[in-house]
């Protein structure tokens, strides 16, 4: 790569560029001068999409606030490329398994997942040219299935009878039954995959610390492969040890504290399952949140802070603004939006409108 110099006099001068970051590249610098104004231009161009992953914002909550709680921050990942938190992760494990040798340029990508790790996964084969395969329970939005073809991957459809942990489980058997009947699948398994963890771990993690430049006293969310708690539980709680995690689960899927799993709306999170990538000695609590709060939090984000998310981002909110009130004025709670409103049309969180 080189830089661009644009000498002031109508010529362009190449010069090396050094800048190895593998992500956003500087590509090309001018130098423009009018008059006495002297005007250095950074051209930031993404040699493709996937570049241009992460960096979301992290955005104050006014409205919602209590102002005898805790501040709270919320790192929208709607706006990530996307569309949700999962593009990280399909990424950072679609990329390792490249660097590792473990796929090659045939390679056809499968992976069972209730949703958003699909249209990641479906992305990044996009770019890559790999062939991509999702597998997925019929019960989650419409919008997500949708998405996932319009990438150019297939999508098989699991019948969910009720017990969300059962079928994603179905998900998974599929998936592994077809990588054990033709050697060319890669099923990156986020579930255990270490590489999901690293991606909010080393990434997320990090832009969280670089953004709010103060002192965290309190990070809650919720859990479906458990990467999110984890990556970033463990950076956080590195940096502040005093700090309060919460896990945080749908009231129909609450198997950490030991409930009984249905069927619930807080999707992409709750699988029914406790995830091998889950650390649980990561969280000090765990909050329980219904369908109709994480709804109506994920509506108030909307109409009281203009932030279009999905409704695990409610489920998160909800739980930190519990946690904000337990540790009071003065002290400052992170949470994730994991998604954006948009691929819920279908769901009651548009019902009414
Ligand atoms: N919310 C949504 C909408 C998701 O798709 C996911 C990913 N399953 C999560 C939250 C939870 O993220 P994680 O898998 O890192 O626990």
């Amino acid at each position: 790569m080189e830089k661009l110099c644009y000498n002031g006099q109508g010529k362009i001068k190449a010069i090396p560029h050094k800048d190895s970051a593998a992500d956003a590249v500087l590509s090309r610098q001018a130098v423009f001068v009018r008059g006495s104004l002297k005007c250095e231009v950074f051209a930031m161009i993404y040699q493709n999409i996937l570049e241009a992953i992460g960096h979301t914002p992290m955005i104050r909550l006014n409205r919602m606030a209590d102002p005898d709680s805790a501040e709270i921050l919320v790192k929208f990942e709607g706006l990530n490329v996307g569309g949700s938190i999962k593009t990280r992760t399909a990424y950072n494990m679609i990329r390792m398994a490249e660097k590792e040798g473990r796929i090659q340029k045939d390679t056809i990508i499968v992976e069972p997942t209730s949703g958003n790790q699909g249209i990641g996964l479906a992305l990044v084969g996009a770019v890559r040219g790999y062939k991509t395969v999702i597998v997925m329970p019929d019960s989650v939005s419409e919008e997500r299935r949708k998405l996932v073809r319009h990438y150019g991957a297939e999508v098989i459809l699991i019948h969910d009878d009720g017990d969300i942990g059962k079928c994603i489980q179905e998900c998974l058997n599929t998936a592994l039954r077809m990588a054990q009947e033709d050697p060319k699948v890669f099923v990156p398994q986020q579930f255990e995959n270490e590489n999901n963890v690293y991606a909010h771990k080393y990434y997320t993690a990090l832009e969280i610390l670089e953004q709010t430049a103060c002192r965290i006293d309190g990070f809650c969310s919720g859990i479906g492969t458990g990467g999110t708690i984890t990556g970033i539980g463990e950076t956080l709680k590195k940096q502040y040890p005093e700090m309060e995690i919460w896990a945080v689960e749908p009231e129909h899927a609450a198997i950490l504290a030991g409930g009984t799993v249905g069927t619930h709306l807080q999707m992409g999170i709750g699988d029914g399952i406790i995830p091998a990538i889950l650390n649980r000695e990561i969280y000090d609590k765990i909050c329980i949140i219904t369908d109709e709060e994480a709804i109506e939090t994920a509506k108030r984000l909307a109409y009281d802070e203009g932030i279009m998310c999905g409704i695990s981002a409610g489920t998160n909110v909800a739980a930190a603004l519990k946690l904000a009130k337990k540790l009071g004025k003065g002290k400052t709670v992170v949470t994730i939006l994991p998604d954006t409103a948009e691929r819920y049309f279908s769901t009651p969180l548009f019902d009414g409108n």
